[in-house]
């Protein structure tokens, strides 16, 4: 699950990571307040307006706006709230920016210049640890960087048993050529966000661009947080985050539904249970020519109801030519999954396309028999041949 920067920022704050402040705007008025209070509270003399959309390259596409004046500012917030943000992370027809965060300018001049760096904090899954990624190339575009000059990015691995160690800290800050305060503020900077990272159960932080103010203040003025979803159940004031309207909107109905549903590119849809058996369903409908539309694991129980509600999430893609169902009934008896398909069905009348059956496990040959003798037009099968065989024949392959 992702989180808007205005959100990331603030879970930050919360473990000590210094952040560039900022409030959240929905109107122009709102956004006219919201820069008036960050004065009073912090001083600035300049803002900037940033579009909250889940998605990088924002600046790029005309969704950060630096403000000098009010005026300016009341401008800038007109004219990207309700926009359409085309950045290089979205589609072409890109993202409606409902809110904005009104922050403070970070970049005033002073006694020595700014500097941007990159940082990251990931899982490294290969080595069972968390890694801090960072360049002194902060900004722009990593993967830019990572394929012009990669050696100006460094990884540092950390054993979560142990944590972030002090001597880590130093050798990243000394690494990025910081020296004095700046030295001392970094270091503080990345075990407060070290902390964070592991506090709130995330499985991303990238920090683009950490930023070194002219007085030597290190600073996240962007911040990308995703969190691990398999550990919200311990995290409820987190999963409060969500904002649905950045989803795939097919995909957020299907797990309101409880169903797992991934959308892919191909042209057969599945409906399967497990998530193995969906994988190896996956590479049978390759096998046979055909192009998996999606991943849908029904789960534990394929009874009509959730068949129908299926079958509504994988019609929603129209590329969809023919429907594969591949269920395997232990606890859940093949003949009760069959019973659950035909009145799916007949409940919903058609299926604008071909349906396949295909049920293993116990009951398997009654299941076989029941939708055979429903009289509705589904192709059953029981080995995975032949429901191959089935989708390559609808297919016309
Ligand atoms: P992104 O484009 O989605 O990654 O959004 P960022 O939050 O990283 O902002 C993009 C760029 O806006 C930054 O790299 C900065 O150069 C610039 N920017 C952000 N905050 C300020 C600020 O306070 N003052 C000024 N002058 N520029 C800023
Ligand atoms: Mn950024």
């Amino acid at each position: 699950m992702n989180l808007h920067e205005y959100q990331s920022k603030e879970l930050l704050a919360k473990y000590g990571v210094r952040i560039q402040r900022g409030h959240v705007a929905n109107t122009v008025e709102e956004a006219e307040k919201a820069a008036q209070q960050l004065s009073d509270e912090t001083g600035a003399k300049a803002w900037v307006v940033k579009a909250q959309v889940h998605a990088g390259g924002r600046g790029k596409g005309g969704g950060v706006k630096f403000s000098p004046t009010m005026e300016k500012l009341k401008e800038n917030a007109g004219n990207i709230l309700g926009m359409q943000l085309v950045t290089p992370q979205t589609s072409a027809e890109g993202k409606k920016v409902s809110m904005v965060l009104v922050a403070e300018d970070v970049y005033y001049p002073g006694e020595t210049e700014t500097k941007e760096f990159y940082v990251s904090v990931l899982l490294d899954r290969a080595q069972g640890k968390n890694m801090i990624v960072y360049s002194t190339e902060g900004g722009m575009d990593i993967e830019h960087v990572a394929e012009v000059t990669p050696h100006l990015i460094h990884n540092e691995v950390v054993d979560p048993a142990v944590g972030l160690q002090g001597f880590q800290a130093r050798k990243i800050a000394f690494n990025l050529g910081l020296e004095g305060e700046a030295f001392k503020d970094f270091t503080k900077f990345i075990v407060s966000l070290y902390n964070a990272y592991v506090g709130i159960d995330a499985s991303l932080f990238e920090i683009n661009p950490v930023l070194k103010t002219s007085d030597n203040k290190i600073i996240a003025v962007d911040a990308k947080v995703s969190l691990d979803d398999n550990a919200l159940f311990r995290h409820k004031d987190l999963a409060a985050l969500r904002d649905t309207r950045e989803e795939d909107a097919t995909e957020v109905e299907a797990g309101e539904a409880g169903l797992n549903f991934v959308k892919l590119d191909g042209n057969v849809g599945c409906m399967v249970n497990g998530a193995g058996l969906a994988m190896a369903t996956m590479d049978i409908i390759k096998l046979s020519g055909g192009n998996p539309a999606n991943f849908l694991d029904v789960g534990g129980t394929a009874d009509a109801e959730r068949v129908q509600k299926a079958f509504g999430i994988i019609l929603q893609d129209k590329n969809v030519k023919a429907i594969l169902i591949n269920i395997f009934g232990g606890i859940v008896r093949c003949d009760r999954v069959a019973q659950g398909i035909v009145d799916a069905y007949k409940a919903m009348g058609s299926l604008p396309v071909p349906l396949i059956v295909r049920l293993q496990g116990t009951n398997a040959v009654e299941a076989k028999q029941l939708i055979d003798d429903s009289g509705l037009p589904v192709h059953s099968a029981i080995t995975l041949e032949e429901a191959a065989d089935k989708v390559k024949e609808v297919l016309g392959n």
